[in-house]
């Protein structure tokens, strides 16, 4: 999570029919901080509330920020058991629920191999290395290590422990959705009713923009300046997950930071982004990177067995 990403869903905004019709609507703040890696922006009307709704997001980077050695996260890689927090054990129990439901395409214990592809593409931009695939065999060394059946969990004790030494996690593909979840808690607990949180792309639309839903301008995966699509939500989550924020090209070949835990190498089935629109942001954070990894066919069969929820694959090819 320590690479700062531009916002792939870039919010358009609504010019208020309202103030310029003269109306008393309370005007509308919109803050974005460097927060869990990438740009997070919440747009609401009461400033107090939205300080709490940071706050709430900032709790979690601190348990599953994997770069700081106090981390919960960093502990469990580390000494390989945790007696957890009720949030931590919950993004674990989350990702094993989803590593079940997806036959294995979301695991968080890839992390070994996120690092190895993550420090690729860092060369890559870095122009520091030729040498940009990395051996076999240190592929083959940490697959080992992959396979969330191999987390263990007491929940009667709280207690995370690895069956295997060496084994670590990463929660890149659920955290930022769990974070904005927690956020739009504790704004309803505040009695607010309208709000836009923004977590790299993991978006929560609470209520409406005034009269109207909040309009979502999704990017267009190979043209950055580009939207792609537009999406008007109320009281829904978005997500969308790609493969082209973090990558390196090799050969005419796509490297990006989703990896398929079968095979240990990025994911490479066709697809260029999925975008999953549900009613909770942990759920879609999930879905966007799972659907990801199952390509079209498998990840539409998943699809069809989870309740309100709408997607958007996008092909290579349509574009
Ligand atoms: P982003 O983090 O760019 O918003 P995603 O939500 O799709 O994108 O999550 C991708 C992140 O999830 C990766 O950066 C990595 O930390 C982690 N990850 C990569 N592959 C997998 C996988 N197969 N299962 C679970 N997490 C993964
Ligand atoms: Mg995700």
């Amino acid at each position: 999570m320590r690479q700062i990403k531009f916002c792939r869903a870039c919010i358009v905004l609504y010019c208020s029919l309202f103030i310029l019709a003269g109306c008393s609507q309370k005007p509308y703040h919109k803050e974005t901080r460097i927060m869990m890696g990438t740009f997070v922006e919440i747009t609401c009307q009461d400033k107090t509330a939205m300080n709490a709704a940071f706050e709430e997001i900032k709790k979690i980077e601190n348990i599953a920020n994997k770069f700081s050695p106090a981390s919960e996260i960093s502990r469990l890689n580390k000494n390989g058991e945790i007696k957890a927090s009720p949030d931590f054990l919950n993004l674990i129990k989350e990702s094993k629920k989803y590593y079940a439901l997806s036959g294995g395409a979301f695991d968080i214990t890839v992390s070994p191999l996120v690092d190895t592809w993550k420090n690729k593409i860092k060369e890559a931009l870095e122009k520091k290395s030729e040498n940009l695939l990395p051996a076999e065999d240190e592929l083959g060394d940490k697959l080992t290590l992959v396979g969330s059946d191999k987390i263990f969990i007491n929940q009667k004790e709280s207690l995370v422990k690895f069956t295997q030494s060496g084994m670590s996690i990463d929660l890149g593909g659920i955290a930022k959705g769990y974070a904005v979840d927690k956020a739009v808690l504790r704004l309803k607990a505040l009695g607010i009713n309208s709000c836009l949180i923004n977590a790299g792309g993991n978006i929560y639309c609470l209520g409406k923009k005034g009269k109207r839903k909040w309009h979502i301008g999704i990017q267009h995966p190979r043209n950055p300046g580009k939207l792609l699509f537009y999406l008007d939500l109320e009281n829904q989550a978005v997500a969308t997950s790609g493969d082209y924020e973090q990558y390196f090209m090799l050969a005419g070949k796509r490297y990006s930071h989703i990896i398929n835990p079968e095979t240990g190498y990025p994911v490479d089935n066709g697809l260029a982004s999925v975008t999953i629109i549900t009613k909770d942001a942990t759920t879609a954070d999930i879905l966007s990177t799972t659907v990801f990894v199952l390509g079209k066919e498998k990840g539409q069969a998943l699809l069809e067995k989870i309740a309100n929820t709408e997607y958007r694959i996008i092909e290579e090819k349509d574009l």
